[in-house]
Protein backbone atom coordinates (compact mmCIF):
# COMPACT_ATOMS: atom_id res chain seq x y z
CA UNK A 1 0.00 0.00 0.00
CA UNK A 2 1.24 3.36 -0.87
CA UNK A 3 1.87 5.94 1.84
CA UNK A 4 -0.52 9.17 1.48
CA UNK A 5 -0.56 12.69 2.59
CA UNK A 6 -3.14 11.72 5.01
CA UNK A 7 -1.00 8.92 6.75
CA UNK A 8 1.78 11.56 7.73
CA UNK A 9 0.08 12.48 11.23
CA UNK A 10 -0.01 16.58 9.56
CA UNK A 11 -2.65 18.98 10.36
CA UNK A 12 -5.35 19.38 8.02
CA UNK A 13 -3.89 22.71 7.64
CA UNK A 14 -1.21 21.21 5.76
CA UNK A 15 -3.24 18.68 3.86
CA UNK A 16 -5.15 21.60 2.59
CA UNK A 17 -2.11 23.08 1.32
CA UNK A 18 -0.57 20.33 -0.33
CA UNK A 19 -3.66 19.10 -2.33
CA UNK A 20 -4.23 22.72 -3.36
CA UNK A 21 -0.16 23.00 -4.79
CA UNK A 22 -1.93 19.95 -7.04
CA UNK A 23 0.66 17.39 -4.64
CA UNK A 24 -1.51 13.92 -4.72
CA UNK A 25 1.67 11.71 -2.62
CA UNK A 26 4.48 12.29 -1.05
CA UNK A 27 8.32 11.82 -2.89
CA UNK A 28 10.30 9.16 -1.60
CA UNK A 29 12.01 11.72 0.19
CA UNK A 30 8.97 12.79 2.12
CA UNK A 31 7.59 9.06 3.13
CA UNK A 32 11.44 8.54 4.57
CA UNK A 33 11.80 12.33 5.88
CA UNK A 34 8.77 13.41 7.46
CA UNK A 35 7.34 10.44 10.11
CA UNK A 36 11.57 10.94 11.08
CA UNK A 37 11.64 14.58 11.72
CA UNK A 38 7.88 14.25 13.27
CA UNK A 39 9.08 11.30 15.78
CA UNK A 40 11.90 14.38 16.85
CA UNK A 41 14.81 12.28 15.11
CA UNK A 42 17.86 14.26 13.51
CA UNK A 43 17.89 13.26 9.93
CA UNK A 44 20.72 13.00 7.11
CA UNK A 45 19.15 13.19 3.52
CA UNK A 46 21.06 12.57 0.44
CA UNK A 47 18.91 14.34 -1.99
CA UNK A 48 19.24 16.31 -5.21
CA UNK A 49 16.82 19.17 -6.39
CA UNK A 50 13.62 18.28 -8.05
CA UNK A 51 13.16 15.18 -5.00
CA UNK A 52 10.66 17.22 -3.33
CA UNK A 53 13.67 17.76 -0.28
CA UNK A 54 11.68 21.07 0.60
CA UNK A 55 8.36 19.78 1.94
CA UNK A 56 10.02 16.66 3.35
CA UNK A 57 11.93 19.60 6.04
CA UNK A 58 9.09 22.10 6.02
CA UNK A 59 6.20 20.12 6.16
CA UNK A 60 7.22 18.79 10.16
CA UNK A 61 8.69 22.08 10.83
CA UNK A 62 5.15 23.40 10.02
CA UNK A 63 3.60 20.41 11.95
CA UNK A 64 5.83 21.35 14.86
CA UNK A 65 5.42 25.44 14.71
CA UNK A 66 3.73 27.28 18.17
CA UNK A 67 1.78 30.16 16.82
CA UNK A 68 1.78 31.41 20.95
CA UNK A 69 5.91 30.91 21.42
CA UNK A 70 6.55 34.21 19.32
CA UNK A 71 10.10 33.68 18.71
CA UNK A 72 12.16 31.22 16.44
CA UNK A 73 11.38 27.67 15.95
CA UNK A 74 13.42 26.94 12.63
CA UNK A 75 16.52 27.53 11.09
CA UNK A 76 17.11 27.07 7.69
CA UNK A 77 20.87 27.51 6.00
CA UNK A 78 21.04 27.40 2.29
CA UNK A 79 23.85 28.37 0.11
CA UNK A 80 22.67 30.84 -2.11
CA UNK A 81 20.09 33.90 -1.79
CA UNK A 82 17.76 32.25 -4.40
CA UNK A 83 17.40 29.61 -2.69
CA UNK A 84 16.90 30.89 1.09
CA UNK A 85 14.17 32.83 -0.91
CA UNK A 86 12.58 29.79 -3.03
CA UNK A 87 12.62 28.42 -0.01
CA UNK A 88 11.14 30.96 2.15
CA UNK A 89 7.99 31.01 -0.68
CA UNK A 90 7.55 27.23 -0.15
CA UNK A 91 7.45 27.18 3.55
CA UNK A 92 5.29 30.07 3.18
CA UNK A 93 3.12 28.37 0.71
CA UNK A 94 2.93 25.45 2.63
CA UNK A 95 2.27 26.99 5.78
CA UNK A 96 -0.10 29.51 4.43
CA UNK A 97 -3.46 28.03 6.15
CA UNK A 98 -1.88 28.36 9.43
CA UNK A 99 -0.19 32.21 9.13
CA UNK A 100 3.22 30.83 9.35
CA UNK A 101 5.35 33.94 9.19
CA UNK A 102 8.75 33.35 7.76
CA UNK A 103 11.92 35.59 6.86
CA UNK A 104 14.34 35.21 4.12
CA UNK A 105 17.82 36.77 5.36
CA UNK A 106 21.09 36.98 2.96
CA UNK A 107 24.18 39.23 1.98
CA UNK A 108 23.81 42.34 0.38
CA UNK A 109 20.38 43.34 1.29
CA UNK A 110 19.95 46.52 4.22
CA UNK A 111 20.27 44.62 7.84
CA UNK A 112 17.06 47.91 8.77
CA UNK A 113 14.05 45.61 7.40
CA UNK A 114 15.35 42.60 8.14
CA UNK A 115 16.22 43.55 12.47
CA UNK A 116 12.39 45.02 11.75
CA UNK A 117 10.30 42.31 10.44
CA UNK A 118 12.34 39.78 13.33
CA UNK A 119 11.58 42.28 15.71
CA UNK A 120 7.82 41.97 14.77
CA UNK A 121 8.07 38.00 15.22
CA UNK A 122 9.14 35.67 12.99
CA UNK A 123 8.63 31.84 12.75
CA UNK A 124 11.21 30.12 10.63
CA UNK A 125 14.19 32.20 9.14
CA UNK A 126 15.53 31.00 5.69
CA UNK A 127 19.49 32.52 4.91
CA UNK A 128 22.96 32.29 3.85
CA UNK A 129 25.45 31.06 6.65
CA UNK A 130 27.19 34.06 6.37
CA UNK A 131 23.93 37.03 7.12
CA UNK A 132 22.48 34.44 9.52
CA UNK A 133 25.78 34.79 11.58
CA UNK A 134 26.00 38.52 11.56
CA UNK A 135 22.10 38.77 12.93
CA UNK A 136 22.94 36.11 15.76
CA UNK A 137 26.22 37.87 16.67
CA UNK A 138 24.49 41.82 16.96
CA UNK A 139 21.89 39.76 19.36
CA UNK A 140 18.94 39.99 16.36
CA UNK A 141 17.91 36.19 16.64
CA UNK A 142 16.59 34.73 20.12
CA UNK A 143 17.49 31.31 19.64
CA UNK A 144 15.64 30.34 22.95
CA UNK A 145 12.91 28.75 21.51
CA UNK A 146 14.50 27.07 18.39
CA UNK A 147 13.12 23.57 17.57
CA UNK A 148 14.61 22.56 14.24
CA UNK A 149 17.68 23.63 11.78
CA UNK A 150 17.86 22.79 8.58
CA UNK A 151 21.29 22.37 6.59
CA UNK A 152 20.01 22.17 3.02
CA UNK A 153 22.63 21.54 0.13
CA UNK A 154 25.41 21.01 2.64
CA UNK A 155 27.97 19.92 -0.06
CA UNK A 156 27.27 23.74 -1.69
CA UNK A 157 27.92 25.43 1.26
CA UNK A 158 30.90 23.42 2.45
CA UNK A 159 32.51 23.82 -1.06
CA UNK A 160 31.67 27.63 -1.30
CA UNK A 161 33.63 27.89 2.24
CA UNK A 162 30.84 28.41 4.60
CA UNK A 163 32.16 25.38 7.16
CA UNK A 164 33.26 27.93 10.13
CA UNK A 165 30.25 29.70 9.69
CA UNK A 166 28.31 26.74 9.96
CA UNK A 167 29.96 25.39 12.88
CA UNK A 168 29.66 28.80 14.75
CA UNK A 169 26.28 28.56 14.16
CA UNK A 170 25.46 25.45 15.36
CA UNK A 171 27.39 26.06 18.49
CA UNK A 172 24.91 28.98 19.07
CA UNK A 173 21.88 27.16 19.22
CA UNK A 174 20.47 24.88 21.73
CA UNK A 175 21.61 21.84 21.86
CA UNK A 176 18.52 20.28 22.37
CA UNK A 177 17.62 21.20 19.01
CA UNK A 178 16.98 18.57 15.81
CA UNK A 179 19.06 19.29 13.01
CA UNK A 180 18.11 18.01 9.90
CA UNK A 181 20.89 17.69 7.01
CA UNK A 182 20.52 17.61 3.14
CA UNK A 183 23.26 17.20 0.72
CA UNK A 184 22.88 15.88 -2.77
CA UNK A 185 26.52 14.01 -2.01
CA UNK A 186 27.61 12.96 0.97
CA UNK A 187 31.50 13.11 1.06
CA UNK A 188 33.24 12.66 4.26
CA UNK A 189 33.47 16.37 5.63
CA UNK A 190 29.34 15.74 5.24
CA UNK A 191 29.46 12.81 6.91
CA UNK A 192 31.62 14.62 10.02
CA UNK A 193 29.43 17.62 10.24
CA UNK A 194 26.62 15.49 10.59
P1 LIG B 1 12.27 20.44 -4.34
O1 LIG B 1 13.07 19.19 -4.58
O2 LIG B 1 11.88 20.60 -2.92
O3 LIG B 1 12.94 21.65 -4.92
O4 LIG B 1 10.87 20.28 -5.13
C1 LIG B 1 10.83 20.14 -6.52
C2 LIG B 1 9.43 20.40 -7.08
O5 LIG B 1 8.55 19.32 -6.75
C3 LIG B 1 8.77 21.66 -6.56
O6 LIG B 1 8.20 22.32 -7.67
C4 LIG B 1 7.68 21.15 -5.63
O7 LIG B 1 6.57 22.03 -5.63
C5 LIG B 1 7.32 19.83 -6.22
N1 LIG B 1 6.84 18.82 -5.25
C6 LIG B 1 7.30 18.61 -3.99
N2 LIG B 1 6.65 17.58 -3.42
C7 LIG B 1 5.76 17.12 -4.30
C8 LIG B 1 4.78 16.06 -4.28
N3 LIG B 1 4.62 15.29 -3.22
N4 LIG B 1 4.02 15.88 -5.40
C9 LIG B 1 4.20 16.66 -6.48
N5 LIG B 1 5.09 17.68 -6.58
C10 LIG B 1 5.87 17.90 -5.50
Amino acid sequence: MTTQFSDLNLRPQLLQAVSELGYTEPTPIQMGVIPAMLAGHDVVGQAQTGTGKTAAFALPILQNLNPDLKSIQALVLTPTRELAIQVAKAIHDYGQHQGVRVLAVYGGQPYGQQIYRLKKGIDVVVGTPGRMLDLMEQKNLDLSQLHTLVLDEADEMLSMGFIEDIESILKQTPETRQTALFSATLPPEIRRLA
